[in-house]
């Protein structure tokens, strides 16, 4: 998983537009006043309110600047206000005993659930349903949605690879004539079916790939406590460290290690990164680890300078390793080239990188 930087220009910019379009349009679903500004592009839109909003839902998101909250807040104040606002609604109840209740179901499939179960989720799937409409991921998802939609938050985010494996291109691709071409998925990494509230908040939205998003993460609970979290964790690309070992029944095998301050953090990155699977996706293909053992076994550790001397030119040792083996050198910039932290990690392993 790679650390995206809250606070880059780029991130700043693109809560901001996020939070601007996003109020006005939960605000008209709410039946709030329309904004003030005279050329916004979201209140003048014919866009319905929910129907028979409930008093209780109302009042929670329209006190302590809560819609701003759910739209930027941070991954910590997501987790607490998602627990709040269900509070709010059923306060003898957890999260746990409500999640059944959340899921659509089709009122013939309903009839053949117990009378109890059809009791609790007349009640509780009306506030879920309510959710949804109010933070309607549908609509912010669709590529027709104007003037700004998970397209627009995807370039500017301006991810080049999976955010979880750094390993699939997901660049966003607009044609000169505005054709949308493609982008990354969104994944929600507090999962939407259980945390609908959460469906279209800024730091819930990871750019990822298919693979990631759907099959490999799932729906699988994650908690900020025992897992990393992309916008969250600034030093988790420290935190780990991709390895491999010599099976000789299975060939090489490529595995995820703690590093010391992995080990401190009580192995929070590793767990999560093998929750995910991430260790069990690079090893469905390790012929890029077979090219580095290639060039170690025919080259000197001193490679890099080597080549670097061969270039003569006036590029710096992070050009010269770009150029040499494809991927960044920077933490930063690992998104920009897939396998980047895979390739530093087997090269530092190799001894490749002393004098880098
Ligand atoms: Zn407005
Ligand atoms: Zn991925």
């Amino acid at each position: 998983m790679l650390y995206i930087n809250p606070a880059s220009p780029n991130v700043t910019l693109a809560q901001k537009r996020h939070l601007k379009i996003l109020t006005c349009y939960v605000n008209k679903k709410l039946d709030e006043p329309i904004c003030t500004d005279p050329k916004c592009e979201i209140c003048p839109l014919d866009l319905r309110k929910v129907n028979n909003l409930s008093s209780k839902i109302k009042n929670f998101l329209t006190s302590n600047n809560c819609v701003e909250q759910v739209l930027i807040g941070s991954p910590r104040v997501l987790e607490t206000l998602n627990i709040s606002f269900w509070q709010h609604i059923f306060h003898k109840h957890t999260l746990a005993d409500l999640y059944p209740y959340f899921k659509d179901i089709s009122s013939e499939n309903l009839r053949k659930k117990d009378p109890d179960y059809q009791r609790r989720y007349k009640i509780v799937n009306h506030y879920s349903k309510q959710i949804k409409s109010i933070f309607n991921y549908d609509w912010f998802n669709s590529k027709t949605t104007l003037p700004y939609n998970s397209f627009h938050l995807c370039k500017s985010l301006d991810r080049y690879t999976c955010t979880y494996c750094n390993r699939s291109y997901t660049s966003t691709i607009v044609t000169d004539q505005n054709k949308m071409v493609s982008r990354p998925t969104l994944d929600h990494w507090f999962p939407k079916s259980k945390f609908a509230l959460l469906s279209i908040s800024f730091f819930n939205l990871i750019p990822s790939c298919y693979s990631c998003n759907s099959s490999v993460k799932g729906t699988g609970n994650l908690s900020l406590t025992t897992s990393i979290h992309p916008y969250k964790d600034a030093n988790q690309s420290d935190d780990f460290e991709f390895d491999y070992s010599y099976k000789s029944l299975k060939g090489f095998r490529i595995h995820i290690n703690d590093t010391p301050s992995g080990a401190i953090a009580d192995s929070k990155a590793k767990n999560t990164l093998e929750s995910m699977y991430i260790d069990e996706v690079y090893n469905s293909n390790i012929s890029e680890l077979r090219d580095l053992l290639i060039i170690k076994r025919n080259y000197s550790a001193s490679y890099i300078n080597i080549m670097q001397s061969l270039l003569k030119t006036k590029m710096t040792k992070s050009e010269v390793f770009r150029i040499l083996f494809g991927v960044m050198y920077e933490q930063q910039h690992f998104h920009k080239r897939p396998l980047s932290k895979f390739k530093k990690d087997i090269l530092k392993k190799l001894e490749m990188l002393d004098n880098i």
